[in-house]
């Protein structure tokens, strides 16, 4: 079985415990690497070689920042297909879906070199007679990143990207399922930042994540995560007034107006609603139709559904893989049974499939009320419900009214209807006759209990700094 340390201050290290934890294979459930079991010492060690680091990286130039992360993206494109390997085995995404993310991950990375030298603000100015002000837009220092299981090389870029390009230095913690690529990662990146300026740390969100947080030597925690989590790290983060930076979990609406494609919403809910096996944030979960087309759009979608090839994430024809584990298996299956009982229609799947890994079947659920547990809740599975609405305000006011806030789509041809939507409704992307689309220079993030601070785009870079006022007298 494969063997691998940390990377902490430019040497590779095991646990200060020695404890190891074994990494599985979705698909499979068997074990496929051993990585250490991190615990709070080796936080304080990762923390005291990226404070250690900072005062020389932060003297480094935008520049110089860039090219070291445009190298990092070039040595990701180089290992692409490795890259696509490693996630699929250790997260259970089908190979075609991991070879699709590379690109993209690539091109967020080259974004964030190119935005470190395009940082604004204040225009220098007497804004008081006799005295000249002008703003500075300084790294924070040392910055804890915590990452989910669902995009792991992804979000590591997501994290690492703005961080380094705004001149701090930065602790990843992988999620404890699965931390092989930010481990590959660091080798890759090993001699291109100095020792100390990324650090990948491995274990369990209690003591390594929690540790992060509380360490006063920390400036910083930016998580993605759970909304449970997310309100653990802000209130343990309240006791070092450390800044906190929260990307939580969504229930994305699909607001379907009478007048819709019919066509269009079910190929992209087919691919929006189940790809990467549902465990996205911005997956199209929560179907709302209008009136008169709910019944053609159910007709159509049941059968797309059961189209999906659900299967070995290796074979190269499957769309959709298992879950990630065990734990995630039972929680998408106690959703569905749940909703079952209390009188919901499971029109398509609603079973697991097999005994040998973690796989359940592509799912439709119906005649759900909007305050039903599977409505309000993050299933985070291949699940998606199907509302009947009378009129633009219910949708609208179901669409709102659930705690999460991240991502939105709205379906129909009249422009007028699509733009007040879009405005009326409370997430932090609405998307109008598409869904699922990102791009290096928009943001992401959340409204309500979706969290808060953008990932992507040059808001993203900003998240990483503080803006420091300088005033002089001009005599
Ligand atoms: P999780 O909250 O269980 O774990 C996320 C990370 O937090 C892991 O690394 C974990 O070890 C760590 N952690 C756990 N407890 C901690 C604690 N007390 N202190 C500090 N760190 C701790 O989430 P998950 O199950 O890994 O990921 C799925 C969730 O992530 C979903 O809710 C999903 O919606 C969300 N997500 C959000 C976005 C976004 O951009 N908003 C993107 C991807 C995933």
């Amino acid at each position: 079985m494969e063997q691998h340390r940390m990377f902490v201050g430019g040497e590779w290290v095991d646990s200060q415990g020695g404890e190891r934890e074994q990494i599985l294979n979705p698909a499979t459930g068997e074990a496929i690497a051993e990585v250490p079991r991190g615990t709070r010492e080796d936080v304080g060690r990762a923390v005291a070689a990226a404070k250690g680091a900072f005062t020389s990286w932060s003297d480094s130039t935008p520049a110089e920042r860039m090219g070291m992360l445009l190298r990092l993206a070039d040595r990701i494109d180089a290992h692409a297909e490795e890259f696509a390997q490693i996630e699929s085995r250790n997260v259970g995404k089908p190979i075609t879906v991991s070879r699709a993310d590379l690109p993209f991950i690539s091109d967020n990375l080259r974004y964030f070199a190119g935005a470190a030298r395009v940082l604004e603000g204040k225009s220098t100015g007497e804004y008081v007679r006799g005295l000249t002000s002008w703003i500075r837009r300084e790294p924070i220092g040392v910055v804890a990143q915590i990452a989910p299981w669902n995009y792991p090389l992804m979000m590591a870029i997501w994290k690492i990207g703005p961080a380094l390009a705004a001149g701090n230095c930065v602790i990843l913690k992988p999620s404890e399922w699965t931390p092989l690529t930010s481990l590959r990662l660091a080798e890759l990146a090993a001699d291109i930042f100095p020792p100390g300026v990324l650090n990948v740390i491995t274990g369990d969100g209690v003591p390594v994540g929690s540790g992060l947080v509380e360490h006063p030597d920390v400036g910083m925690v930016s998580l993605t995560g759970d909304v449970s989590t997310g309100k653990i790290v802000a209130k343990t983060a309240s006791d070092t007034l450390k800044k906190v930076h929260l990307e939580l979990g969504g229930k994305a609406p699909v607001i379907v107006f009478d007048d819709a494609a019919v066509d269009a919403v079910v190929n992209m809910v087919k691919f929006a609603g189940y790809a990467n096996t549902g465990q996205d944030c911005t997956a199209a979960t929560r179907l709302l139709a209008g009136p008169r087309i709910h019944d053609s759009l159910l007709a159509a979608l049941v059968p797309a559904v059961e189209s999906i090839k659900l299967g070995d994430p290796q074979d190269e024809k499957v769309e959709v893989g298992p879950l990630v584990s065990r734990q995630h298996l039972d929680r998408v299956a106690g959703f569905v049974t749940r909703a079952r009982t209390a009188g919901a229609r499971v029109l398509t799947g609603g079973d697991r499939v097999g005994n040998r890994g973690f796989f359940y079947k592509p799912s439709v659920v119906a005649d759900v009320d909007q305050d039903a547990e599977i409505i309000q809740r993050e299933v985070f599975g291949p699940v998606v419900t199907v509302q009947r609405f009378t009129d633009d305000d219910q949708a609208i006011a179901w669409a709102n009214s659930v705690d999460y806030g991240l991502a939105a789509s709205v379906w129909t041809r009249d422009i007028g209807r699509a733009l007040r939507a879009a405005r009326r409704l409370q997430f932090g992307t609405v998307w109008i006759n598409t869904h699922f689309g990102l791009t290096s220079e928009m943001p992401h993030g959340g409204f309500k209990r979706s969290g808060y601070g953008k990932d992507m785009s040059v808001y993203a870079i900003e998240e990483y700094t503080q803006v420091k006022h300088v005033m002089a007298a001009l005599d």
